[in-house]
């Protein structure tokens, strides 16, 4: 399978290039050639496969025969080694819960399945890759946790210090080995900024080989696709038409989704479920796409003001606005109402979601108003993309109940912290990377 850059699809790439550079050289994102079709014998057999099963079928055809199918094999198991549940909650509702990997946010599919991907090109390669990730939270740790122990692979996070919560800050900072913990003292912007400046840095370049692992990379897309046909694969009824409400913030979990109805699983729409940052929305309904500053909410991972993976989304259906209104409804909830939809899943359903996976909750809830009910084939999936502990003090006090931490989290909260300070001074950084071993 080649790959192109959303730039300017005349030049083509191999997989191995595409996701050890992560970002095309033009500043494009890499988008596969061909959207690959499932076989009507996959979907025949799709109740009998296991999660795994479906993912290496799946990747199969991403990557076709730049990585063996045994190594594939051996990758689709060592990164997706947690379920993807399908909880029933009413008839026609169900949440497939995708926080059961190390981290408890959906992002370890993508961070576990791109580091054991690098790690086989790096070893193929016989060289050595520094990951600089700047992070505001989520993204850092489970890439952090996902490349831990991985040879040949050095993960330097950078954090803005102090503006973390308790918990993502114990995730990012609890791991040694092979990834270190860099606490700048600045914000998030400063981290990112550090990272950017690096990578173009020509003496750093000289004597660091550098990768990144940010959410645009390819290798963190096409993992996100096995969890749609996981969620089919449960469906427990007989149904025409399925229905999907993503949480939505850089909209690579919409964009996976996209693909696979692209390949052939039959999503009858998506509901993309903004919080008020609201960007995709704007352009659904207006056809213009106006990035803005990100505003902060509690849904946090989902602040963001100009969304990366919209150009996929445009460039699979062809920049065509009526096609992606065909195939994608958006709304977005402020905070209050957040809380309010915590509350009353909990009251209706004994449920406990998060605030990313109870704006999912409102926006199904508001695709339904107005419009005439088949409900007894009809199944709409809400995907619940962090375990409702990582938030603890808005869940309870929405839900005026304690809830149970996960003992994974409750380990994590118990080790020491370990990290390295840094000034937000490009010069700092550039001497500390230069200089450790
Ligand atoms: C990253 C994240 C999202 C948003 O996903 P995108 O792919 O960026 O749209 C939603 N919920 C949680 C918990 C996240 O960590």
């Amino acid at each position: 399978m080649n790959y192109f850059s959303t730039n300017n699809s005349s030049i083509k790439y191999t997989f191995e290039s595409a996701v050890m550079m992560g970002l095309a050289p033009d500043g494009g994102l890499f988008m596969p050639e061909l959207t690959p079709q499932l076989q009507h014998s996959f979907f025949s057999e799709l109740k009998k496969l296991s999660f795994q099963e479906i993912g290496f079928e799946i990747s199969k055809l991403f990557i076709e025969n730049e990585i063996t199918n045994n190594v594939l094999l051996n990758i689709i198991n060592k990164a997706i080694n947690f379920s993807a549940p399908l909880i029933h909650v009413n008839k026609s509702v169900s949440i497939l819960e995708l926080f059961h990997g190390p981290t408890l946010a959906f992002k370890d599919f993508g961070a576990r399945f791109l580091a054991n991907i690098i790690s086989y090109f790096t070893k193929k390669n016989g060289t050595e890759t520094n990951i600089l990730v700047a992070t505001s939270g989520d993204t850092g740790s489970a890439v952090a946790s996902g490349f831990y122990g991985i040879e040949g692979v050095n993960v330097y996070l950078l954090y803005p210090s102090k503006k973390v919560s308790k918990i993502q800050e114990m995730q990012l900072t609890t791991l040694d080995k092979n990834v270190t913990a860099l606490e700048v003292n600045g914000t998030f912007d400063d981290c990112q900024a550090l990272v950017k400046k690096a990578f173009v840095d020509e003496e750093i370049i000289s004597k660091k080989k550098l990768s990144s692992a940010n959410s645009i990379n390819i290798a963190r897309l096409i993992p996100q696709t096995f969890y749609y046909f996981e969620a089919f694969k449960q469906i427990n009824k007989s149904t025409n038409q399925v229905y999907i409400s993503v949480p939505s913030g850089n909209l690579g979990n919409l964009t996976a989704g996209l693909i696979a109805k692209k390949m052939g699983l039959k999503i009858t729409k998506f509901i993309s479920a903004l919080n008020s940052n609201n960007v995709f929305q704007n352009y659904l309904s207006k056809g213009v796409f106006e990035p803005r500053a990100s505003v902060k909410t509690i849904s946090n991972a989902m602040d963001v003001g100009n969304p990366s993976n919209f150009v996929r989304i445009q460039s699979l259906f062809n920049n065509n606005l009526n096609s992606i209104n065909k195939n994608v409804s958006a709304y977005s909830f402020n905070d209050d109402e957040t809380k309010k939809a915590i509350k009353k899943l909990y009251e209706d359903t004994g449920y406990i979601i998060d605030p990313h996976g109870a704006v999912g909750y409102l926006a199904q809830k508001k695709f339904w108003e107005n419009k005439v009910l088949v409900k007894a084939n009809t199944e709409c999936i809400i995907l619940e993309t962090a375990h409702p502990s990582k938030f603890i003090d808005v869940v309870e006090k929405a839900i005026s109940k304690k809830i149970e931490m996960p003992e994974k989290l409750k380990l994590c909260l118990e080790k020491e912290k370990n990290t390295v300070k840094i000034s937000k001074r490009f010069a700092d950084f550039k001497e500390y990377l230069i200089t450790n071993k």
